[in-house]
């Protein structure tokens, strides 16, 4: 295949980083790019003062401003993890930065793509449309499997699972399944998906879904986080032994809440009990990342129980599941905390 492989690594957690444009506000009050790109995976940032060294950081790949929603698809590695979830791995990609860095426009793109007749072959359509169609293009040239493909769509908000394909908004519950040895949510939908364009109407369905009643819609996506899933179930058509492989695969894309929010919500007044919900997929997430790539930790307890996020995603975090952060950063030196934030937690995760 056409596409660059990730290096042999010995985590199953490949980090790449994403810049975004500066933005129209930012240029029009001078705010600098203090972000530079010497190549070959590396990052710098401009030091505050001049007698500070310059930050530098080394990661799988790093996209410059310039970069294009194809080129994230072809240079992230992230075709690899489809063709992983076809084989029945489970995969997850998901989007971490503070709100305004990309996340949402790296995975879905604009929100006006999801209002009425959006053009099919916009530039600006995300990674999980751009995902889709590989994924459609793959199993359509595969004869020795039969694949039935199922979606789903959920948010978390306030450690709440909501189905976004399910505007009764009622919370459900995650549970164990002793039969596939798993977490799962109770009760969501999951909609058969025959060809490119049923997978889309889900995407498109729960974006609408998402924004119904929010009055700021900015505030609360900064403290939600979405998981779209693809069940990926094939059976072997044909068996010389009369043994027939069946395989189930997931592939999810995660959209975070904002990483700004594990401090925020601390001077906001907050109850414990709130502060701690809002936060505590997000924390969570991070600890069992650390002790993940902490290889002497590896053997040792990953708390995936302590939150919704990691329980639905410890199977692509550990055992032999694939994951693929994309670090969102802004290049304006307005944002440079959150930014280097990021960039060491995106630097731990590797
Ligand atoms: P987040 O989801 O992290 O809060 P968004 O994806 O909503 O951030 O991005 C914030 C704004 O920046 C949006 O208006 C979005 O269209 C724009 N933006 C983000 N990344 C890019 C990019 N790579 N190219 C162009 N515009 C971008
Ligand atoms: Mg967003």
């Amino acid at each position: 295949s056409d596409y660059e492989a990730d290096p042999a690594d010995n985590t199953n957690i490949n980090v790449v980083v994403r810049v975004r444009p500066l933005n129209s506000k930012e240029v029009k009050t001078g705010d600098e790019m203090i972000t530079h790109f010497p190549g070959n995976g590396q990052i710098w940032l401009e030091p505050v003062t001049p007698k500070e060294k310059p930050k530098t950081f080394t990661y799988n790949v790093v996209f410059e401003p310039e970069a294009s929603q194809e080129d994230v698809l072809n240079h992230s590695g992230v075709k690899r993890l489809i063709d992983m979830a076809i084989d029945g791995f489970s995969c997850t990609v998901f989007c971490y930065g503070q709100t305004g860095s990309g996340k949402t426009h790296t995975l879905t793109g604009p929100p006006h793509l999801f209002e009425k007749n959006p053009d099919p072959f916009a530039s600006e359509h995300g990674l999980v449309f751009r995902s889709f169609l590989y994924l459609f293009d793959q199993i359509q040239n595969r004869n020795d499997f039969h694949f039935v493909l199922k979606a789903s769509f959920l948010e978390i908000y306030n450690e709440k699972v909501i189905d976004l394909l399910n505007t009764s908004r009622k919370p459900l519950a995650v549970r164990w399944s002793k039969k596939s040895r798993g977490f799962f949510v109770e009760n969501l939908f999951m909609v058969e998906c025959e060809e490119f364009d049923d997978l889309l109407a889900v995407l498109e369905e729960g974006m609408r879904n998402r924004a119904v009643g929010r009055h700021n819609m900015n505030e609360y996506s900064s403290r939600s986080h979405t998981i779209l899933t693809v069940h990926i179930t094939s059976e072997q058509k044909a068996s010389e032994q009369g043994v027939f492989i069946s395989r189930h695969g997931k592939l999810n894309f995660v959209d975070l809440a904002g990483s700004e929010m594990t401090k925020k919500t601390h001077s906001e007044g907050k109850t414990l009990e709130e502060a701690n919900n809002i936060n505590k997929s997000l924390m969570v997430l991070g600890y069992c990342i650390a002790s993940l790539s902490d290889l002497k930790k590896k053997s040792g307890h990953i708390p995936y129980r302590d939150s919704k996020l990691t329980k639905l995603l410890a199977d692509s975090l550990a055992g032999n599941g694939v994951t693929l952060m994309i670090a969102c950063i802004s290049p304006a030196k307005s944002n440079m905390s959150e930014t280097l934030n990021t960039l060491r937690y995106a630097a731990r995760a590797k």
